[in-house]
Parts: structure tokens; C-alpha cells; sequence
């Protein structure tokens, strides 16, 4: 090779090295225009029907966005905990197809929208033939009680062994709110009855109802919860530990899922908005998903009437916007 040759090959790496740089700028630019923007909006309440929920800080607020080589972008609260509530129901979606693949989700749990509040019994009711989804309370728990293993303990070691290899750190139960629950979870052990009367359950219901519960009382921080969803932007693998979590397959029937029910009743109307699968928690978490790209976190636990906090999705939907991250904005080649 010449040295003029050389000499290009070392311009060209250069330019493409500043360019990188410039546009992680950007990034990092616009998440804390972001927590700027909405750092002092007053609306929503901390979830109260989990009597330790009402007890986290409201002003907790907290953007963290990972992309697929691992690079972290932040502002704000990263490290304050909540507990990950509803989130984990993407998670231990993956986890069951990655074990046993799409269609035992189809056939046993289902994939429609309910149009419904989380803890619908009507919706239950009303797709008992159709099926529901694991991304509300019934067939999150007929999802939790799908995990491989022979005993509740086999089941729930899977879970936290999975959901930590997401967040690539041990994820620990915060005990308060999971005895909290535990004491006041009426209608989610008569949604579990109710399952198994109608042969849609396949664990023991109390049990796969307890596992459900601790499930939901994970902790996690906003960085840990960006790069959950990052490591399903990326197909599955931890761009933060490299290490393969669950199957692209998985990732690829647990995204439609999430884009369909991830934030309730009000899942049509975010998707409308950001082009994006997302996953909220009555935590005040709240999770998007850019494939092949980003995934993006906030915690902020006022929450709005459907239970998705209200900080987050608007934090999100700045951002998608700012960095054109609605994945069905195409830009025609001519
Ligand atoms: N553990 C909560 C419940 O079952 C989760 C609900 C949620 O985050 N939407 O009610």
C-alpha cells in the first residue's frame, strides 16, 4: 500500500470517528434537553393500591438511553430504585419463548389487544376464546406459570436468574413491596382462579400468582431498565456484558406484544405517537424499545389514569421526535 493510500484510510477513519462522536453528542444533547423539558410537570400520582408505592419519592426522574454497541446516554436520577412492577412482564415473555418458543404463547396465553385496564376481569370474560396477552395482569400470570421448572422455587430462581442477566447486575426483591402486595393482591389471586377455571393456567395458581408478585417487586434503576431494553433492541444479546440473554426469535415475538399492550388500554395511542413497542409499570417505570438501535428508560412514578407515568411517556415521545426514532418514518430515495 502506497502512502498516500495510507494516509486516506487514516483521513477516512478519522472523519467517520468525529462523526460518531458529533452525533453521540447529540444524543446525549437532547435526553437532557429532555429531562429539562419536563423536570418540573406536576401531573399524575404515585400508584397507591400497593400501599408501598404511595411511599417512593415522586420527584424520582430519571432518562437513560443505551444503544446496541453499548454506548449509555443519561440524565438525571439513573441509579434511584422502584420496583419494576409491570416491566417485568416483557421480560418473562421472552424468557418463556426463548424456553419454549412462539407458538406456546399463541396457543396458551394469547396475543390480542384488550382495549382494557391491566386488572380487567371483563377483558378476561370477553376473550376467553380469543385469548388475551401477557402484558396484562391474567396472562402475565398464565405467562409466570409457563416458565420451565418443576417447582415454584425451579421457576422463580429462572426468572431472576433471566431478568438479571437482561439488566447484567443480580437484581434483588425489595421486601416492603412485595409483602405489601402479597397482603392486598385479591384480584389477582381471583384472576388466577379464574384462569384456572378456564383451563388457562399451568402451575399452581396461588403459587404462579406469588411468583407473579415477586416478579413484580424486582428493583431496578433507569440504567438498569435501559439496558433491559437495549439487549432487546439488540436481538437479545447485553450490548453492556455481550453476552447472548435470549434467542432473537424471542425478542422478535415479544417486541408485536409489547407494541400491542404494552402501556393498556392506552397502547394505541402511543404507538400512534412514537411508532414504538413500550412497557410501562405502576412502579413508574417505563420502557421503550428502537430495534436495532436503542433501548430507552424512564423512571418517574406519578402516574396517569391508566397507570403509565406520565413524566415518562412524555419524556419519550420528546425524544423519539427529536432524534426521528419512530421507526415507521421512512425517508423515500427520491
Ligand atoms: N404488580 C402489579 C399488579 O399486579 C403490576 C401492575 C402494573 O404495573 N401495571 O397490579
Amino acid at each position: 500500500m502506497n502512502i498516500q493510500k495510507t494516509l486516506l484510510i487514516f483521513l477516512l477513519w478519522g472523519v467517520s470517528f468525529y462523526s460518531i462522536a458529533q452525533s453521540q453528542q447529540a444524543i446525549q444533547q437532547v435526553v437532557e434537553q429532555a429531562y429539562q423539558e419536563f423536570k418540573d410537570v406536576q401531573e399524575g400520582k404515585n400508584a397507591d393500591y400497593i400501599k408501598e408505592l404511595a411511599k417512593v419519592d415522586p420527584s424520582i426522574f430519571g432518562i437513560v438511553m443505551v444503544d446496541i454497541d453499548g454506548n449509555i446516554y443519561s440524565a438525571g436520577d439513573n441509579f434511584s430504585q422502584v420496583s419494576i412492577q409491570s416491566v417485568s412482564k416483557a421480560f418473562v415473555l421472552s424468557l418463556v419463548l426463548n424456553e419454549s418458543g412462539p407458538e406456546v404463547i399463541k396457543n396458551k396465553v394469547g396475543a390480542n389487544a384488550t382495549g382494557f385496564p391491566f386488572n380487567s376481569i371483563i377483558a378476561m370474560e370477553i376473550n376467553r376464546e380469543s385469548g388475551i396477552n401477557s402484558m396484562v395482569n391474567a396472562g402475565a400470570i398464565a405467562t409466570t406459570s409457563l416458565v420451565n421448572g418443576a417447582t415454584a422455587d425451579d421457576k422463580w430462581n429462572a426468572i431472576v436468574k433471566k431478568l438479571s442477566e437482561f439488566a447484567g447486575r443480580p437484581l434483588e426483591v425489595d421486601e416492603p413491596v412485595y409483602i405489601s402486595e402479597a397482603g392486598d393482591n385479591q384480584r389477582n389471586v381471583a384472576q388466577a382462579q379464574l384462569l384456572k377455571a378456564y383451563d388457562k393456567i399451568y402451575f399452581d395458581a396461588d403459587q404462579s400468582v406469588d411468583i407473579y408478585t415477586r416478579q413484580c417487586a424486582l428493583s431496578v434503576h433507569a440504567r438498569d431498565l435501559a439496558i433491559m431494553a437495549a439487549t432487546l433492541a439488540s436481538g437479545g444479546k447485553n450490548p453492556i456484558t455481550n453476552s447472548r440473554v435470549v434467542s432473537t426469535e424471542a425478542v422478535s415475538y415479544t417486541l408485536p406484544v409489547m407494541a400491542t399492550a404494552g402501556l393498556y388500554e392506552n397502547s394505541g395511542k402511543w404507538l400512534y405517537q412514537t411508532g414504538l413497542p413500550g412497557k410501562s409499570g405502576v412502579g413508574g417505570a417505563l420502557i421503550a424499545v428502537v430495534p436495532g438501535k436503542f433501548g430507552i428508560a424512564v423512571v418517574s412514578p406519578p402516574l396517569d389514569e391508566a397507570g403509565n407515568s406520565v413524566k415518562g411517556q412524555l419524556a419519550i415521545n420528546y425524544i423519539v421526535e427529536k432524534l426521528n426514532l419512530n421507526p415507521y418514518l421512512v425517508e423515500s430515495g427520491n
